[in-house]
């Protein structure tokens, strides 16, 4: 076991060790960890559905009904009307046609991205995307070519380089998960356009958070009708507080997933449990938009008194709330220094970022109280 030894060593020689923190008790945004209570400022619930009495009970009577698994893929026999009526309420929420959902968001991705574009085809992928965008790129075989930040002209430039045979996938973020901004999406869909290219959007992070009825990016940059170019994925386990990974677009693309995507073909249909909460979070995003509205006030009230105790935090839907600190140990300092005072914020540090932008990383969640804002707040002041 030499080798795991010296990997390890060498992890923690570069201040890059991570460990397991255990929740031993929780309630909402209300946590206990070695005993210590906390208010947890770094969980996707971005709604505070998980704790939702109607949710918590919608996945217990589903396994009640339909068993504690699905018990085989949905090609055998593990494929429920519960997840037909889910994936027909998110293209529905989503405006698309179909929806297919995985077993969670990074297999959508490393399912999804492989079933589209093999080795005869031209990726375009966002320096800051999701190691599962990553990982679902390179497992493609495409040609992959990376564009720095949301630069429009870079890409285009690409776009024009590229081969003009090869099929094009663009691969963005709605909100990237580590800064917290928003993809250009009206112009990048412009560009895909222009050079025949499809855009691949990962709304992990939008879903449930922006646009009026939390429908996500399309609805926030108002665009009308979903476009013919686009693949939206979606995560159930953030905003929609259940498990599991979902894609919408035309008919024709669930045909084709069904049939190609090796991270749905061969693996277990998505639990009961996870379905139905996500169906039953859907259902109340949907009656009762105001818990959107509520997040909105939190996210602009957070962004305010950050701002107040002099942090450079611009403005914007972004539930993600990022105060880079560069230094990874400071980062981790002022992270435990503020477990000590009672908040939960975890330090992001390389390779979940890039060198030198280590980070402590806000999430809001409607579930806090301006109260617990205002608190986090003085105390980062008093850390950082
Ligand atoms: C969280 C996340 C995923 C993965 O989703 P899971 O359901 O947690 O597997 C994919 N993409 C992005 C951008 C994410 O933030």
């Amino acid at each position: 076991m030499g080798w795991t030894e010296k990997q390890l060593r060498r992890i923690h020689a570069q201040g890059l060790f991570r460990s397991l923190k255990t929740i031993e008790q929780k309630s909402g945004t209300r946590i206990v960890i070695f005993g210590k209570r906390l208010v947890n400022f770094c969980s996707n619930d971005y709604l505070g559905l998980a704790n939702d009495p109607r949710v918590k009970k919608a996945g217990a009577d589903a396994i009640q009904k339909w068993g504690a698994g699905a018990a085989a893929s949905r090609l055998v026999s593990g494929n429920f009307s519960l997840h037909l009526e889910l994936e027909q309420g998110l293209a529905g929420f989503k405006g698309a046609q179909a929806g297919l959902l995985f077993s969670s968001g990074y297999l959508a991705n490393i399912g999804a991205i492989p079933a589209l574009v093999d080795q005869d085809d031209q990726i375009f992928s966002d320096q800051m995307n999701h190691a599962s965008l990553i990982d679902a790129c390179r497992l493609s075989k495409a040609k992959i070519k990376i564009f720095p930040h949301s630069d429009l002209s870079a890409l285009n430039k690409m776009l024009s380089g590229a081969n003009r045979r090869a099929r094009k996938l663009i691969v963005a973020e709605g909100i990237y998960s580590m800064d917290g901004d928003l993809a250009p999406l009206p112009e990048i869909l412009e560009l895909a356009e222009k050079f025949g290219a499809m855009v691949y959007l990962d709304e992990a992070h939008s879903t449930g958070v922006i646009g009026k009825k939390g429908k996500g990016a399309l609805e926030y940059f108002g665009i009308k009708g979903f476009p013919q170019n686009l693949v939206l994925m979606g995560t159930l386990s953030k905003a929609l507080a259940g498990q599991g990974g979902f894609i919408c677009g035309p008919k024709s693309l669930r045909e084709l997933l069904i049939n190609r995507s090796r991270a749905f073909i061969f693996s277990t249909g998505l639990n009961p449990a996870a379905a139905a909460s996500a169906l039953k979070s859907l259902e109340i995003i949907e009656q009762e938009p105001e818990l959107v509205a509520r997040l909105q006030d939190h996210i602009a009230f957070a962004r305010k008194c950050l701002k107040g105790i002099g942090l450079k935090i611009g403005s914007g839907p972004s539930p993600i709330l990022p105060i880079v600190l560069r230094d990874p140990a400071r980062t981790l300092k002022a992270s435990q220094n503020l477990f000590r005072k009672g908040f939960f914020v975890q330090p992001i540090r390389p390779p979940s970022v890039p060198s030198g932008t280590s980070r402590l990383r806000i999430t809001v969640c409607a579930a806090h109280s301006r109260k617990e804002i205002e608190r986090l707040a003085e105390t980062l002041s008093e850390v950082l």
